[in-house]
């Protein structure tokens, strides 16, 4: 495996890679604020297209001066296409909307208004909204749809792909932004289960020339394991140097096992929203590396229950983050117990700081690797 890219240079700064980033879904990381984020060793956030059209609106936005003003986070933000939520929403129930060629139009439940999204909208959407990487609109699919649905599917990305970089050049050029301040394009491969398909998928974007690319599609089968064998195929199908965005994938040991596989980029609600449930992580080593402890390399503390009530302990004693180094866990258990906000800032704080210190490991035994000496980000 060829790791040959560890920087990503974006307008907002470097990426050390691998790295992984929360979402930031309506422009905020819950319950965090920006200081708590750089804290944790957070580089970079994604933020939701689709939910950012509904609140707070792309006129607002603009209005407050674009994601990183109205956020407070001045480092780099990559804004997905909304594909993937309109899908998501209109595979629950029909009723929520329809795709078509021209593009996706939704109406979500309780909402008076319809919206539409195309491809150009998508990418006139990111662009106003100032993202370090935009994302083009793909057709999503589950691996279990048929082998019809998977080919219209890449035939529709593959279209909507070419209109997305039409309308991202068409911007770029009458913005004259320079090689430096213009965002990067990441174009998205489909195709299902199938070889064949994500093939032809690659090939086609490969051809038009994108930034980077995703990974497309549902990434687990309908028992929830990681479709780890097209996963794989899939990065194959583009050069090394190029990065690669798992797209969603963001429990601890899928993340590692996509990282073997060449995927630097890693996003995904899971740890943020484990923390709110009061499941928080913890590596059972100070410094092993994951493939050295397959499977045993982290366990789950649940302080919800009846063990952690007089637990006087930390969290983790491998982790250096506000909530490990301050308050025990049998307090945290009382906060969780009272409904007390602190709680969910503090667990939100130790699973982010759980996950960047994921990635300094890996960057560390990456660096091993090429004889280069291992950074945390500096703010
Ligand atoms: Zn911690």
């Amino acid at each position: 495996m060829n790791f040959a890219r560890t920087i990503l240079a974006l307008p907002h700064g470097l990426l050390q890679l691998p790295t992984f980033l929360p979402d930031a879904t309506l422009g905020v990381v819950r319950s965090l604020d920006s200081a708590d984020l750089e804290q944790c060793g957070i580089q970079a956030v994604v933020m939701n297209t689709f939910h950012l059209m509904q609140r707070p609106g792309s006129s607002t936005i603009t209005s407050l001066g674009g994601l990183h003003k109205m956020s407070g986070w001045p480092h780099p933000i990559i804004t997905d296409s909304g594909g993937f939520q309109a899908y998501s929403l209109i595979r629950q129930n029909s009723k929520y909307g329809h795709m078509s060629d021209k593009g996706i139009t939704f109406q979500p439940d309780g909402s008076d208004r319809k919206f539409h999204l195309t491809p150009e909208k998508s990418v006139q959407l990111q662009l106003s909204y100032g993202a370090d990487v935009v994302v083009c609109l793909d057709d999503c699919t589950h691996v279990d749809d048929s082998f019809e649905t998977q080919q219209e599917s890449v035939r529709r990305t593959i279209e909507w792909a070419r209109r997305c970089k039409n309308e991202f050049q068409h911007i770029v050029e009458q913005k004259r932004l320079s090689q430096e301040e213009r965002p990067l394009l990441f174009g998205v491969i489909q195709g299902g289960g199938s070889h064949e398909l994500r093939r032809q998928c690659a090939d086609a974007l490969l051809e038009m020339s994108f930034d980077g690319f995703g990974y497309g599609g549902w990434p687990l089968d309908s028992d929830g394991h990681l479709l780890s064998d097209i996963i794989a195929y899939t990065r194959e199908l583009v050069p090394p140097e190029l990065p690669m965005h798992a797209l969603g994938i963001g429990h601890p040991a899928n993340i590692v096992e996509c990282y073997r596989m060449g995927y630097t980029l890693f996003d995904s609600a899971m740890p943020t929203r484990d923390a709110r449930h009061a499941r928080l992580y913890a590596f059972t080593t100070p410094d092993a590396l994951p493939a050295q402890r397959e499977g045993k390399w982290f366990s789950y503390l649940y302080v919800n229950d009846d063990k952690a009530i007089k637990n006087d302990g930390p969290v983790s004693r491998f982790c250096d983050c506000l909530c490990c180094s301050r308050y025990t866990v049998g307090y945290l258990h009382h906060l969780f117990k009272i409904n007390d906000s602190l709680f969910l800032r503090l667990a939100t704080l130790h699973n982010l700081r759980f996950m960047a210190q994921l990635m300094e490991r890996l960057r560390t035994e990456q660096n091993e690797q090429q004889g280069i000496q291992p950074a945390r980000p500096a703010y």
